[in-house]
Order: structure tokens, then sequence, then C-alpha cells
């Protein structure tokens, strides 16, 4: 196997130097090589695979979150379907809510959060419209979802990424984080919270909501498709050589 030219984690700990910090320029290198490594495989630029409003986008990465995209898509078409606008959610018992998103992970704490976020949405714009937040760069406008009690960062990245507003924000998801975690971008005890301002660090900061969303898109697919939670397929991945996973012996068997 080559040597790697990047940072790696997987020196036994007697001869582990300092971790270099993610500012490290070599980060960035390293990002820069998956991303071109990945995006002939996934094939960019990447569709967008929603065109929702911003709230709602809003409810539908809400309740995505452990759950599965089949599952939440599910809930969030029943949820439209039943309610006519998000103001009649708003109106409704939480109960009622529950009941039409059933399928998803914690639907008993999902229904009454989608309302408080929504009800704190109105209180602080006036309105159940998020268009301004097209008005303002990404930092604020994430500082101002992030604000609301329950929207993170991966929940924020996702409204101003996926929705029509496609401005560019990097999320990450359980697969981007893990395989990440795996190529050593961010080490193995940062969570998926703070690995955002990581993570987007290590990309130029000129690039487009496209560029970002691919991505994101390509690291997840790639943890989907290759990297497994359980047997990442080492012996298939076109990454092999800039990960310090692989160089620990993580093998399709
Ligand atoms: S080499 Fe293995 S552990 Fe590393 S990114 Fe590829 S599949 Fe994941």
């Amino acid at each position: 196997m080559p040597t790697s030219l990047f940072p790696t984690t997987s020196a036994p700990p007697s001869r582990r130097k300092a971790a270099p910090s993610p500012s490290d320029p070599a980060f960035a290198d390293k990002a820069l090589a998956i991303h071109a490594r990945l995006c002939p495989v996934y094939g960019c630029p990447i569709p967008y695979f929603h065109s929702l409003d911003p709230v709602s986008e809003l409810v539908s990465s809400l309740l995505s979150h452990r759950t599965r995209n089949a599952e939440s898509g599910r809930a969030f078409k029943t949820l439209r379907a039943r309610f006519p606008d998000w103001e009649s959610v708003i109106d409704a018992e939480v109960p009622e809510i529950q009941a039409e998103i059933a399928g998803v992970t914690w639907p008993e704490l999902k229904a009454p959060r989608i309302r408080e976020v929504l009800i704190a949405v109105r209180d602080r714009c006036g309105s159940l419209d998020l268009a301004f937040l097209g008005d303002m760069d990404v930092a604020a406008a994430r500082a101002w979802l992030e604000a609301i009690p329950g929207i993170g960062p991966k929940t924020s990245a996702a409204v101003l990424s996926f929705s029509t507003l496609r401005m560019p924000a990097l999320p990450v998801d359980s697969h981007h984080h893990r395989v990440a975690q795996r190529l050593g971008l961010i080490g193995p005890r940062i969570d998926v919270g703070p690995s955002h301002a990581i993570l987007r660090a290590q990309l130029p900061a000129d690039w487009s909501a496209q560029d970002l969303y691919d991505n994101h898109e390509i690291l997840m697919l790639h943890g989907q498709q290759v990297c497994h939670h359980r047997r990442p397929a080492c012996g298939r991945c076109v990454l092999v050589d800039l990960c310090p996973s692989a160089a620990a012996g993580a093998r399709e068997p």
C-alpha cells in the first residue's frame, strides 16, 4: 500500500505524534483528494433530492433524525396530506400529529418538537416563511436557526442546503460522519454536531452550494454503499490508500 501523503491517526500510541489540527492545510488537501476521487464514482453534480420550501424542509429534517429516508419521507407525505398547511399543525393537538408520523423513530418526541419549532419560527419572524434566510450569509442564517431550541447544526445545514434556498452549507449525516472519521478527517471523539464546522473548514471557502451538496452526498453514499457501519468493504474502496482505518486492518471479509 502506498505511503499516505495525508495526515492519519493509525500510528500506534507509542509512535503517535501530536494530532494535527483540523485547520492544518494537509486536511484541506486530503478533503479535496477524497472529493476528487468520489465525484466520478457517484456522478457529480448530483441532482438535489428535494425542492421543498425552507419550512417544509425544516419539518422534513426534524422527522428524519435516526430514521430511514423511506420512513421519514412517508411520514412527511402523510403529515402534508392530513394538514393543509403548517399553521394547521400548530393548531393541532400533539396526539393528532403523532398519529400521522407514527412510522418514524420517537414519534412521541418528534410530534411536540415539530409543533414547538413551528411556533418558535412564527414567533420570531412573524410568519411561517423562512425565505428571508436567503438574504443572510450562511453563518448568520445558521445561527438564526440554531437559536431555536430543537434545531442543531445538522438541521440548520439541511434547511439551507436542501431547500429551495440552495445555500452553500454542508450537512453531515451519520454516514458522512462515519466515513470522515474513518478517513481521519475528524478525530474519533468528534460528534456529528461539532464535525460540521471542522469538515466545512477543510473545503474551499468559495465553493458553491452544489459543490458542498455534492461533497455531502458522495460521502453519505460512500457510507451507504461501501464504508458500511459494520463491515466496510475496503477491498473495493477507491479511498483505500488515503484511509488510516484501512491501514489498521478494516477489510471486507
Ligand atoms: S478504506 Fe475502508 S474504512 Fe476507509 S473509507 Fe474505504 S471502506 Fe471506509
